[in-house]
């Protein structure tokens, strides 16, 4: 018998039809001998309308009535999929976040979780019960309502799996695991049968959005298995996801490099000819942190003549705010001159086994060169090598990559 926590997004209660499904599901897993507790997410689009009501009422609307609204959401989904096990003649009691006590700190509309009371929901497995829980939300110490950020049942499953040290923390979702790459882009992408957390924390910030990275980081942190499995397999032929785990619990020989990770969500800016002196650096970016900019890859290029060129990029959405900070601070700084490129994309290559083998790097510049694709920024981490290049090539570059890699075919 295991302890199970599975979480349910969005899409799989998006009606009453699939609540059932989900339902059947669940009962199958207890049906097997498992304990099981399901976090679920409000039905798809529901959180959206409510945010959109509550800005109705006040374009920027009161934090803490702000979560009291966006919540109910879920409160919805845990009272509905409750029925549906009772009517399936399984035992199954639902609790908001605050009926649990799941205490968060005060920071309405993204609080952070500081502790998790299990007792009543333990107290309702032993009885032989389901315990559906709703995601995304908790209380304060004053009993205030509140919410954990969008996408905050994912972080809101690990929590509570984590409390009650259960054996595996699912979350299904529309997907049937982790790629490769993105299988729109590249046909021959494969399902991985494990990753680990600070591969799929890479993969996931590059784009390929299946889980909430803060819940990932925070899984990693207290080393809760996350499978993700998808919710609209056939009960009874489903597949087995993806495990996102150790390094130390992945045994086979792992593959130099997991998967392709991609994201067209970036800017490129250029600050030509400043003067090459110490607190320059931070005379460019202190402007760009101060209005809350991300800034990702950096870029400095020696210095000749006494002035050197400088790069970063941001979101691309922060383009036009960040070309407009610059220009402001250019004759300030003493820069030639301001330059940017909405239209570039990073690619990246993740993996563990990077640690382990060299070359890698080398690997990927020889297959971007001979198509000729040009890099016009690289960053490195330990398990991850990054370039920017013109958006254009972008799908070529991840399908080049992948096969170069030998992600295309499963690992001997
Ligand atoms: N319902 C919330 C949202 O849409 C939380 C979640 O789905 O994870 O962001
Ligand atoms: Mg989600």
């Amino acid at each position: 018998m295991a302890l199970i926590v599975q979480k349910y997004g969005g899409t799989s209660v998006a009606s009453p039809e699939r609540i059932k499904n989900v339902a059947r599901r669940v009962a199958s897993w207890q049906a097997k001998g498992h304990q099981v507790v399901v976090v679920v997410s409000a039905m798809s689009g529901e959180t959206n309308r409510l945010i959109s009501l509550a800005k109705e009422m006040q374009a920027v609307p009161d934090p803490r009535e702000l979560d009291v609204i966006a919540s109910t959401g879920e409160q919805v989904t845990i009272g509905l999929l409750s029925m549906a096990l009772m009517n399936l003649g399984v035992k199954a009691r639902s609790y908001t976040g605050g009926q649990v006590r799941i205490l968060t700190d005060s920071a309405f509309n993204k609080a952070r979780i500081v502790s998790i009371d299990d007792a009543s929901i333990r107290r309702d497995l032993d009885g032989g019960s389901v315990v559906v829980v709703a995601g995304f939300q908790g209380v304060d110490e004053n009993g205030n309502i509140t919410t954990l950020g969008r996408g905050g049942s994912d972080t809101s499953a690990v929590a509570i799996a984590t409390a009650l040290q259960a054996d595996e923390c699912q979350i299904y979702t529309d997907v049937d695991g982790v790629y490769t790459t993105d299988p729109r882009i590249v046909p021959e992408a494969r399902r991985l049968e494990k990753i680990t957390f600070e591969e799929m924390m890479e993969m996931a910030s590059l784009g390929s959005k299946v889980l909430q990275i803060r819940s990932v980081e925070f899984a990693g942190k207290y080393k809760v298995k996350l499978r993700v499995l998808s919710s609209l397999e056939d009960l009874g032929r489903e597949g087995t996801g993806t495990l996102i785990t150790t390094e130390d619990d992945i045994m086979m020989e792992q593959p130099t490099i997991s998967g392709i990770a991609f994201n067209r969500d970036e800017a490129k800016l250029t600050v030509l000819g400043v003067p090459d002196r110490p607190g320059i650096a931070y005379q460019i970016l202190g402007p760009v942190a101060d209005a809350n900019i991300d800034v990702d890859m950096i870029i400095q290029n020696v210095g000749h003549d006494g002035t050197t060129d400088f790069s970063f990029t941001v979101p691309r959405g922060e383009f036009a705010r960040t070309t407009a900070i610059l220009e402001q601070i250019r004759g300030h700084i003493g820069a030639r001159q301001i330059t940017g490129d909405n239209k570039i994309a990073k690619v990246s290559v993740v993996g563990v086994g990077m640690r382990s083998h060299v070359g890698i790097a080398s690997k990927m510049f020889r297959t971007l060169a001979e198509e000729g694709i040009n890099i016009q920024m690289i960053s490195t981490s330990e398990i991850k090598i990054s370039v920017v290049i013109d958006e254009k090539y972008l799908e070529l570059a991840v399908r080049i990559l992948h096969k170069a890699f030998d992600l295309d075919h499963a690992p001997a």
